[in-house]
């Protein structure tokens, strides 16, 4: 199955260029969807900035948004920008002369939130320069920081419309000025409210949008509020460019954003997939260890490759038939298989590293390449495991042949 399929096309939006020397990454215009965080650092501590960067870069992220808050933050942009290696936008809320001075900084691109900078000469000045470095700008409203004028018009309420025309009234002072390279943000805490204003933006303009529940909150309830929001819209064809905002290391928030991208075949898989069952009273080992010291081991490999880890033998090579290697447990040993083959059985103790040992070899020589170190005895050892299984503790695992044969007895007794 295409995995695509089941996510609307992609809407059509114009395409803007964050234009970094050798990592340049366009949004919107067909480009992949990207993955953006945001540093914790002070951006005045260079060096600690820089060393989040590249973390960040590591666990995911295209792009990486500091806050440009103050005179020494803005010359801290000024160091970090050329050895950064992802482009860098600049959060700026409050004055126009940070968004100015990050810009001369080098930013790639800026981030303005209409409920805060407000005079609409500052806006167009801030335009102006953008427009003549070539420097994109993302228009960031939020639901928490509505323009007043705007809360009231709409009864005192944030509504979806009312952050709909914020958006568009910042676009029509940057559209006076002659300047189109914008993305479009319209964040909020409720995952219905963002959901319904990104589709009532995405119906009056062809900006690229990035997605975002803001101040989601710590994981797994954060994780769970973004990714509702995010994929909802995602599945719809809606959303150029994403981040998670979690109270938590923003390495989390990359790691969870080039995550769901790839879960949902939106971007190519560039690390581990693991699948594990969720386990059940048939299990044979304890499925939620292995599962998790398999995942650590293999994240370090940082290879491309989907394995599975399975409790039993009676439904777990089955289940996971499509994953590149698996394991599934069974009679105190673990049944290696490579594409639903089974290649090696290996003692209950050793299968994370013959995990490890198997991923390498795919890596290094391909499936085809792999399955030629199977051993000829294994599928014969693993078929007899099963049918010893089967024979022990029946096919059905929640023994339903049992029960029914004690209904039927109690029933005859009365
Ligand atoms: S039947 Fe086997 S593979 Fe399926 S959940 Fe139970 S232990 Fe895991």
């Amino acid at each position: 199955m295409n995995e695509t399929a089941a996510v609307a096309e992609r809407r059509p939006t114009r395409a803007l260029l964050l234009n970094h020397r050798s990592h340049p990454v366009t949004v919107g215009g067909g480009a992949p969807v990207s993955v953006q965080s945001m540093t914790t650092t002070k951006t005045a501590d260079v060096e600690g900035t820089l060393q989040q960067i590249y973390a960040l870069y590591g666990a995911g992220a295209d792009i990486v948004r500091c806050t440009c808050n103050d005179a020494d933050a803005a010359a801290g942009l000024a160091h970090i920008v050329p050895r950064a290696p992802v482009p860098i936008v600049a959060d700026v809320h409050n004055s126009h002369r940070m968004a100015l001075a990050a810009l001369e900084a080098g930013v790639h691109c800026l981030r303005l939130n209409p409920g805060n900078i407000r005079r609409p000469e500052h806006i167009k000045l801030i335009a102006s320069e953008a427009r003549d470095r070539g420097v994109p700008i993302r228009i960031g409203v939020n639901g928490g920081s509505l323009d007043e004028s705007l809360y009231r018009k709409y009864g005192g309420r944030v509504t979806p419309e009312a952050m709909v025309e914020s958006a568009q009234m910042e676009l029509a002072y940057f559209a006076e000025v002659g300047f189109d390279q914008v993305k479009i943000s319209v964040k909020a805490s409720s995952v219905p409210l963002m959901i319904e204003a990104y589709r009532q933006l995405s119906e009056v303009t062809d900006h690229p949008l990035h997605l975002g529940v803001t101040e989601a909150g710590p994981p797994p309830a954060g994780l769970i509020k973004a990714t509702a929001g995010i994929a909802a819209l995602l599945a719809e064809g809606i959303g150029d460019t994403i981040r998670y905002s979690l109270t938590a290391d923003p390495v989390e928030e990359a790691k969870a954003g080039r995550q769901l991208l790839e879960a949902m075949g939106l971007r190519e898989r560039k690390g581990l997939d693991l699948i594990a069952c969720p386990s059940c009273g048939r299990a044979e080992v304890d499925v939620i260890q292995v599962a998790n010291d398999a995942q650590v081991a293999l994240e370090e490999l940082k290879i491309p490759i989907q394995v599975a880890v399975m409790g039993c033998v009676v439904n777990g090579p089955g289940e996971a038939r499509d994953a590149d290697l698996g394991i599934a447990a069974g009679r105190q040993k673990g049944h290696l298989f490579v594409k639903g083959q089974v290649v090696k059985v290996v003692p209950e103790g050793a299968m994370v590293e013959a995990l490890v040992e198997w991923a390498n070899r795919i890596n290094d020589e391909g499936i085809e390449g792999a399955l030629t170190h199977a051993d000829a005895k294994a599928q014969a050892e693993a078929d007899a495991d099963r049918a010893a299984l089967l024979d022990d503790k029946g096919a059905d695992a929640n023994h339903s042949e049992q029960t029914v044969e004690l209904i039927r007895r109690h029933l005859a007794e009365n």
